[in-house]
């Protein structure tokens, strides 16, 4: 692509050329296109659908006001942006193979019939001519953010090929959320106004022409004479390229390894030059573990960008309006960057995987010992708890409530991980994790891949996980109903008073400080988890069949020796009622 910017106007004009290869067994007569900022318009699908949730009420905060459901970077601004405000993607003319093609516009998506199908197993040059906007920033990208003070936030910006996979195009119309793209190779080159500085996805290719922090060590920066800069960045195999520019953009970069070279960008209007560089530090020292236990990161390059608002992922760069949310967009890179799932279809496979590693991370860089996924359990069980919970199978763009959609796919689906752990034990859930790293890069997975996966090698059968969590709004919740000794033996009565059925470990404490745990697998599993711990000894039972409501496990101490006796003491279980779980014997 080459990109010609005016910053005076915020419009730029582009040329894009695409050699698009059908991989696909099926003959392709038909191509869309994404138009995102087509969004940025009064009346359009995203407006209509964020004043939609601004009539949903969820609760009255403190002070008595209504907190409604519609983003509040969205709320009704979309309505009220002016024209040299609005965003827009307006396509001069679009050629395949030299010959054009006509198309036509439904808001944030274009059509094109073609007058030639495109072959199974075959490539066409698409050779497009656009026109755009920059809108002032509403969500995700735009222009001078008064938060950030950043000029321009470069994301879902270009005319972007719409994904065709097993289930065809995916033409998804931009009303909030959650992207999808092709993999492919971008070379972009972007004339802009001297004095601004950019950073985005790809490698620079001219930084002894730029300079701002880009050029080899000792060299003299010549810039070519003129108003304009002209920068051209390589990103290889990445489903998306963003860019950010300011002209006051602090930039600074450190090698973390061979190879990899992280850089942060940033204004100190929001958060302090010491937040921002803290980053590097953050990154240097949690890199060896994120690549242990996730995958090793691909690309020669990472990005923490000042921009954008709240934060979002995008490959080798994240836009972020301040640091803090900078490890869950920089996990992102494995949960979206490299394993591209279709997020509209499973958000909870990016957000809820990018909630659960970022929290390992953190419990690694502070070093704590106790539960790391705590807060994203109590939150995924006030989900739970709201009668406002929808299944994680539901399309991203279709949840009643944004609450919903937030929850479920970053609370509910980080549990999933944690709790898979539960199931498999912790350390063959980390093997899972490395295997759907190591088949699934650079593809399109979707949640019965990771499940296979999963099933493979965990050697267990998980189809009903996830029918229970994914497609499910069914709760788990189990109890002790009752201790009693016969013989000199005391019998443990576990009852099931949940939906969701699972295996369970009971933990027994006794007076002399010993303890023991009876693990019951669930029948489902066809198999037996590994044991997690050699410290303690372990008791395992035959499979409890789901539909039984209760299960009896036995110890060979008397009554009078047991202190405490819980229910996973793990936390794992994402048990909605915790409170019988455990009982403490005083004797
Ligand atoms: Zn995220």
């Amino acid at each position: 692509m080459n990109i010609d910017m005016n910053v005076e106007t915020n419009q730029f004009t582009g040329k894009q050329k695409l050699d698009y290869w059908n991989n696909s067994p099926d003959t392709l007569s038909r191509v869309f296109y994404h138009l995102y900022w087509n969004a940025f318009q009064p009346n359009s699908m995203m407006d209509n659908r964020s004043r939609r949730q601004g009539t949903i009420v969820l609760r009255t905060d403190r002070n008595g006001n209504d907190l409604r459901d519609w983003d509040p970077r969205i709320a009704d601004r979309i309505q009220n942006l002016k024209p040299d405000e609005y965003g827009y993607q307006k396509i001069i003319s679009l050629k395949m193979n030299g010959r054009p093609q006509t198309f036509k516009v439904e808001e944030t998506i274009l059509e094109v019939d073609l007058d030639k199908p495109i072959l199974p197993r075959s490539k066409v040059t698409f050779e497009m001519e656009f026109q755009a906007q920059v809108p002032i920033q509403i969500r995700r990208s735009g222009r001078d953010n008064p938060t950030t003070k950043v000029r321009y936030s470069m994301s879902q910006w270009y005319p972007k090929m719409c994904e065709y996979d097993y289930e065809g195009w995916h033409p998804t119309p931009y009303v909030g959320r959650e992207f999808y793209g092709v993999w492919g190779d971008f070379d972009v080159t972007i004339s802009i106004d001297k004095k601004y500085i950019l950073a985005g996805s790809g490698y620079l290719q001219n930084p002894n022409q730029i300079g701002y922090g880009y050029e080899a060590k000792g060299v003299e920066v010549k810039r070519p004479a003129g108003e304009k800069l002209t920068w051209r960045f390589i990103a290889p195999n990445v489903h998306d390229f963003v860019w950010a520019a300011d002209p006051d953009f602090v930039h600074e970069s450190r090698q973390l390894r061979d190879s990899l070279t992280v850089h942060i960008f940033y204004k100190p209007t929001n958060a302090t030059a010491q937040q921002w560089e803290n980053l590097l530090d953050i990154a240097q020292k949690a890199l060896p573990f994120i690549e242990k236990t996730f995958g090793p990161y691909p690309y020669k390059q990472y990005s923490f960008i000042h921009g954008g608002d709240g934060g979002m992922e995008y490959p080798m760069a994240a836009l972020l309006e301040s640091p803090n949310g900078a490890v869950h967009e920089w996990m992102h890179s494995w949960y979206q960057g490299m394993l591209g799932t279709n997020e509209s279809l499973y958000p909870w496979m990016d957000e809820g995987f990018a909630q659960y590693s970022t929290a390992r991370v953190w419990a690694y860089l502070n070093n704590t010992t106790g539960f790391a996924q705590a807060n994203n359990y109590n939150s995924y069980f006030n989900l739970a708890k709201s009668s406002k919970e929808e299944p994680l199978s539901t399309h991203a763009d279709h949840f009643n409530t944004n609450f919903a959609y937030d929850a479920g796919s970053y609370y509910k689906g980080s549990v999933f991980l944690e709790q898979l752990g539960y199931i498999v034990g912790a350390p063959v859930r980390d093997k899972i994790l490395l295997e759907y790293y190591r088949l699934w890069r650079f593809k399109h997975p979707n949640a019965q891949d990771f499940i296979n996966v999963a099933e493979k090698v965990s050697n267990m059968k998980l189809d009903w996980y996830k029918e229970f969590w994914i497609y499910s709004t069914k709760t788990i919740d189990y109890s002790i109903d009752s201790l009693w000794e016969e013989n000199g033996k005391t019998n443990i009565r576990i009852k099931d008073v949940g939906l969701v059925p699972m295996p369970i470990d009971v933990q027994l404490t006794f007076k002399d400080g010993t303890k023991e745990l009876h693990y019951v697998p669930l029948d489902l599993m066809y198999g037996t988890k590994p044991k997690e711990t050699d410290t303690i000894a372990r008791i395992v039972y035959e499979p409890w069949h789901w539909t039984s409501p209760t299960y009896i496990i036995q110890t060979n101490r008397k009554l009078t020796d047991i202190t405490v006796a819980e229910i996973d003491p793990s936390q794992r279980l994402a048990d909605i009622n915790r409170k019988d779980n455990k009982i403490e014997l005083k004797w």
